[in-house]
């Protein structure tokens, strides 16, 4: 096939891709750039308000868009997937054989689910009792499920090991289901239960102190270092093993009616077997200037990275300034940046109504990006949820717009 040639190429349309080129499109007034993206997507998900579609509290259409429709004007869509790097060829080839060069390369594909990770998974999932908020092809059947729990019912929320997208999500729906059951009166009389294969409820402890407290006042029985390894669904059961712990080595099984599976998820194959990854299959790129370590010309972001921040699409519209504006550098001259300082956040729905607004940056430190307390769950932190980050995505972020307030890095922990 022959070759062509694109000056940047981004690898994944997603959050970071779209917003990267949308953010390179508003500098041409500096200089003339010629942007393609390689994405083989139709759709473009707002997968932040997966959580809301499987607590019922947000259509799963208002969270697609035509990939076509997103992609910023004068940016090139190439329509296929990338099947391998050779950045020492400055080269991509496409799934159709192409080989497409660059100048300068962004690497932003996501993460990839493995549903086969785990035993039935693939069989079951979307019947029998097995559902994920992880797809938009199995969102829906959540709160299906949620809505046919009577009294008596188990519901059981499980979390894979990292990394995985929105370390808060699983716990989340766990939250909304109780809530619901609450509400609709038969809490007391249904068990409901989150098992995560990590060693604590969430990566950083300020937060993860409350959401203990929170997980207890909703009577959810939490266990850590439980992976859950099979699912039997004509049997209703879930089979988890013990990774730690007094029952290390043990298998825990639990019978369900509703069984929500955060499936396994890692790098993409392709990006894990190339030279760009680092020992964990990420894109191997600085901390704070997301360039890659060894190959100057290429940058990643997104979930692709190779960063420790939490792998957010809030993490993405924090990085995709750092990302533009590095390449700019190189193109023009300039210094390139070290300014991406790991913010992340994670809304996490503990109720209809109720979110603790969970933002941090590397090492864990909260910086919180209101003057309120973030220790505590505010109603206008659903209503930020629900209608205001939706608005700044598909609005803001995604067209490339500066309309995002800064989060406080000076913020001190009144309980440390
Ligand atoms: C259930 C759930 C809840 C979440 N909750 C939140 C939340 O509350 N807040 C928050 O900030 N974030 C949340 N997220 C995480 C957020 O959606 C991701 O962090 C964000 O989308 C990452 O952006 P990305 O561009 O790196 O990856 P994606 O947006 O996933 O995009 C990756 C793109 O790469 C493309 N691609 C894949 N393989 C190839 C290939 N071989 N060649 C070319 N293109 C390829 C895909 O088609 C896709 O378009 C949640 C995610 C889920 C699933």
């Amino acid at each position: 096939m022959a070759a062509r040639h694109h000056q940047i190429l981004i690898v994944g349309g997603g959050a970071a891709g779209i917003t990267v080129a949308a953010r390179l499109r508003k500098a041409e007034h500096e200089i003339p750039l010629d942007i393609a993206i390689v994405d083989p997507a139709e759709a473009h998900y707002y997968q932040a308000a997966f959580t809301l579609v499987g607590g019922g509290a947000f259509e799963l259409a208002d969270t697609r868009r035509n990939e076509a429709d997103i992609i910023p004007p004068d940016v090139t869509w190439i329509k296929d997937a990338v099947a391998s790097f050779s950045p020492d060829a400055n080269s991509v080839t496409l799934a159709d054989g192409t080989t497409v060069t660059y100048t300068y390369l962004v690497v932003c594909p996501g993460l990839q689910i493995n549903w086969g990770g785990i035993k039935g998974l693939k069989e079951y999932i979307g019947r029998y009792g097995v559902c994920s908020n992880y797809s938009p092809n199995t969102v829906e059947y959540t709160f299906q499920l949620q809505k046919s729990l009577k009294p008596g019912a188990k519901a059981v929320f499980t979390q894979a090991p990292m990394p995985i997208k929105c370390p808060g999500a699983p716990q989340k729906a766990a939250y909304l289901a109780s809530d619901y059951l609450r509400k609709g009166g038969i809490r007391e009389h249904c068990e409901v239960r989150f098992l995560t294969a990590t060693p604590a409820i969430f990566g950083v402890p300020f937060y993860a102190k409350e959401l203990v407290k929170i997980a207890a006042r909703h009577n959810i029985e939490v266990s850590y270092n439980h992976n859950l390894v099979e699912i039997d669904g004509r049997g209703r059961k879930a089979i988890f093993d013990v990774t730690a712990g007094d029952k290390q080595g043990q298998k825990v099984v639990l019978d369900y009616d509703m069984l929500h599976v955060t499936p396994p998820q890692s790098a993409p194959d392709f990006l894990k077997n190339s030279p760009l990854a680092n020992a964990t299959g990420f894109a191997d790129v600085h901390a704070n200037s997301l360039q890659h370590v060894k190959y100057k010309n290429v940058f990643s972001l997104g979930d692709a990275a190779g960063t420790a921040n939490s792998k957010t699409a809030a993490a993405v519209r924090k990085q995709a300034p750092v990302v533009v504006r590095n390449l700019l550098h190189l193109i023009k001259g300039g210094a390139i940046e070290e300014a991406y300082d790991g913010y992340g956040a994670c809304p996490l729905t503990t109720g209809y109504g109720k979110v603790l607004m969970a933002e941090f940056i590397y090492g864990g430190k909260p910086t919180p990006t209101l003057p309120l307390d973030p220790r505590k769950e505010h109603l206008v932190n659903w209503w930020i949820k629900t209608t205001f980050l939706p608005r700044l995505y598909w609005d803001y972020m995604l067209k490339g717009k500066e309309a995002f307030p800064a989060h406080n890095t000076n913020y001190v922990d009144p309980g440390a």
